[in-house]
Order: structure tokens, then sequence, then C-alpha cells
């Protein structure tokens, strides 16, 4: 399940699907996606699918993840401070937390954010910091980040968000009801102008208001 040859065959299916950057199938290909699933699923952790991870909440697809991640880092200048919303089951923070210094990741469901704590302890990630609070109003305090990821999709683009975007500062977020965009925003230098670019339909799980 965990066999080198089963997260190549993944890795192969990212590139079919036209991912490139190289640093981002090295980290996939080396992170046990299948320690961020109930045992039950854990066999599958190597499909290219989405999978639950309870509180009718999903561990998002890996290309998805690497899509994500790719767009984020290829847009952005530098990227010290990276802010995710939705840290589910910590899978695409631990991602990110191998590819730029500073992880910080919101999360509304408390058992889901514990379980991805002690994960992340497990995986001796370090560089995460994580709070229980509705991100849809971001991380107030230091609410500048190089880039924010959200991996729930809010019907439109939070404020917040856009505010907590350092100058050049760059946002990749699905939008959308039932129809949802992949969608990358980037702020114009310190402007308050923001360039929204459409990049994929998708399906995510929705933003949703407060804490559960
Ligand atoms: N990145 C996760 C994906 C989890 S699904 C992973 O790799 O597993 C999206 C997550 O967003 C869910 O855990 C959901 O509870 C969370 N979420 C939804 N609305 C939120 C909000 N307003 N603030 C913070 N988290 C939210």
């Amino acid at each position: 399940m965990t066999s080198k040859r089963t997260r190549d065959r993944l890795i192969n299916r990212l590139v079919d699907q036209g991912v490139s950057d190289a640093r981002v199938l090295e980290v996939i290909g080396n992170t046990p996606r299948h320690l961020f699933l109930d045992e039950a699923l854990s066999h599958r952790a190597y499909e290219d699918t989405a999978l639950p991870i309870g509180h009718g909440q999903t561990l998002s697809q890996p290309y998805i993840v690497a899509r994500m991640t790719e767009t984020l880092i290829g847009a952005a200048g530098q990227l010290n401070r990276v802010l995710e919303v939705g840290t589910g089951s910590g899978y695409q923070t631990s991602i990110l937390a191998q590819l730029v210094p500073e992880v910080w990741s919101v999360e509304r469901i408390k058992p889901l954010q514990d379980k991805a704590r002690e994960r992340l302890r497990l995986l001796g990630i370090k560089n995460v910091s994580l709070k229980y609070a509705d991100g849809t109003f971001g991380w107030p305090e230091p609410a500048q980040f190089d880039g924010i990821l959200s991996t729930a999709a809010p019907r439109s683009i939070p404020q917040s968000l856009l505010d907590q975007l350092a100058p050049n500062g760059v946002l990749v977020i699905p939008v959308g009801a039932e129809a949802q965009t992949l969608t990358l925003v980037i702020r114009e230098g310190d402007t308050d102008n923001f360039i929204e670019q459409k990049l994929e339909e998708v399906k995510f799980v929705p933003l949703l208001s407060g804490l559960s």
C-alpha cells in the first residue's frame, strides 16, 4: 500500500494530468498520505481521489492538492508565510510545510484539528501554527500572508482574505456554490487592486461560518 511503486504510480498520474513543479511532485511522492486517513481507508490513500475524513469533510484529491500548491508557488514571488483555510486532515498543511518556511492553518471543527495536530507532530513538522477559528476572517494577527490557500469553497471571496494578502500576495481558492471555479487572485504590489484568474472547475466542501 505504501510501496515506492504505488507512490510512483500516483506521481506519474499527476504528471500525466499536467502537474510539472518538481518540488511539489517530490514532496507529494515522499509524504505518507495514508497517515492522514482512518485505517479502514488507508489502502486507498494513493489513489487520485478525494476521501472522507469524518464530520462530512474530505481529504482533497492529490491532483487538486498538487495543482493548488504549484499554482501558489508559481504565482508568488517570495513565499515566507502561507495561510491555509481548512486544515482538515492536515495533509495539504504538511505538503505546504515542506515547501515554505511558515504555515498557519485555521480549522472550524475541533476534532479534525486535534487529529491533524497529532499527525503533524508524528511527522516531525514544526513550522505550522494551527488555530481553531472561522477562517472566513483569515488569521487577523499577523494578518499579512504572502500566500493564502483555501481548501473550502465560499460563494464569494471573503474580503478579510484579500485584506490579509501582503504586497504581491497570492490567493488560491475555490469559489461558488454548486458549480465552483478554482480561482487565483494576485494583489498588485501594495495597492488594493486584485487580478483574478479562473483556473478550472472543481468540487470542494463549502466554507461554513462559525465554529462547529
Ligand atoms: N486541507 C484539507 C481539506 C479538508 S476539507 C486536507 O488536506 O485534508 C476542508 C476543510 O475546511 C474541512 O475540514 C472544513 O471543516 C474546513 N472549513 C470549512 N469552513 C471553514 C471555515 N470557515 N474556517 C475554517 N475551516 C473551515
